[in-house]
């Protein structure tokens, strides 16, 4: 027997649940047509709704064997959701994905056949086109992706998404990287394995509306950047070197200037400039280590990555009861 675990990070998404609950049954029931020996878990991770999300899991929980639920005491993240999906998915594989079927169900099979064949380890989407999508954010969507993998040793691959079929291997070793800033394009990338990417036309949301803004996403692409690379720190100690090497030149051409034509008093615009172009690139760069020394501050607290309030086990006691 194989068993398929579905983690579902979910948040304020009672729209589109029992969409999504009706597709997902659908291709359960094709993948099992084809393989009969295959039983599946759907775990589905509520993250701090406010609306009806948590009500409606207790329903399907009561109705639908292999319908779990973790619920959080509050909103953790994405990030957050997978983890504790992860965590407490007990499959031989696992397959992540959004509640709101941009992430097709209907590619599960596809990547189950790549995921049996062997010769990969985990299957996964990728968007081939950013329709539907501002202009402005996918312009910075690519900056992002560019620069990212110019000052990054970990390649995070332009267009891939949080959609991924796992083996149980992929998955341990996830879950190895306890970190607690955790940036998921990258730590999928960065624990390796064999990954194949379908590529697909973006679909819009089912129902309900995203959660992500622009500020969230500029956010995220930061916290990427200093989860995944420490150029930012090179960079500012080559600005620092570079200030030193012209202030050098500069003392000698005054020195030299003295010496030949006298002194007059003069330039103090010039003073005023420089000073003011020096401290701001002393704030900037000591605001990059402290980015650093927060993100460190916030590891060494090791405070749990997730807290749950409730769980399908819950409502069945009670409904037994
Ligand atoms: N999500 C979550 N916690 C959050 C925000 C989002 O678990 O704080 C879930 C959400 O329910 C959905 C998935 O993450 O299943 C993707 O979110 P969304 O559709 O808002 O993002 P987008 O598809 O626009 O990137
Ligand atoms: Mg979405």
């Amino acid at each position: 027997m194989k068993k398929i675990s579905i983690v579902v990070p979910c948040y304020n998404e009672q729209e589109v649940l029992p969409l999504f609950y009706e597709e997902i049954k659908k291709v359960m029931t094709q993948i099992q047509q084809a393989h009969a020996d295959t039983t599946f878990e759907l775990l589905f991770i509520n993250d701090g709704s406010r609306d009806g999300t948590l009500s409606e899991l207790r329903e399907l929980a009561k109705k639908d064997e292999i319908v779990r639920y973790i619920s959080f005491s509050r909103n953790f993240g994405k990030e957050a959701g997978m983890y504790a999906g992860l965590e407490n998915a007990t499959g031989d594989y696992v397959v992540i994905m959004d509640a709101d079927l941009q992430h097709p169900p209907a590619f599960l099979p596809q990547m189950y056949e790549i995921v049996l064949s062997g010769e990969y380890d985990c299957a996964t989407t990728r968007r081939v086109s950013r329709k539907g999508e501002p202009k402005l954010l996918s312009w910075f969507s690519r900056k992002f992706y560019k620069i990212m993998n110019k000052i990054s040793q970990t390649e995070i691959v332009d267009g891939a998404q949080d959609f991924r079929f796992m083996t149980r291997q992929m998955v341990d070793s996830i879950l190895s990287m306890k970190e607690y800033n955790r940036f998921s394009k990258g730590i999928f990338s960065w624990v390796g394995f064999r990954t194949k990417y379908i590529p697909y036309e973006n679909v819009e949301r089912a129902a309900g509306t995203s959660t992500w803004s622009f500020w969230k996403l500029f956010r995220y692409a930061l916290e990427g950047f200093f989860a995944f690379s420490t150029a930012p720190l090179t960079i500012s100690s080559v600005l620092g070197i570079i200030s030193c090497l012209v202030a050098f030149i500069m003392i000698i051409v005054i020195i030299i200037k003295k010496i030949c034509f006298g002194d007059p008093v003069q330039g103090f615009a010039t003073l005023m400039c420089v000073i003011f172009l020096m401290s701001g690139l002393q704030l900037f760069c000591v605001g990059i280590a402290g980015q650093y020394l927060a993100k460190t501050y916030l590891e060494t607290k090791r405070r749990p990555i997730y807290l749950v309030s409730e769980t399908e086990a819950d409502v069945r006691k009670a409904s037994k009861s």
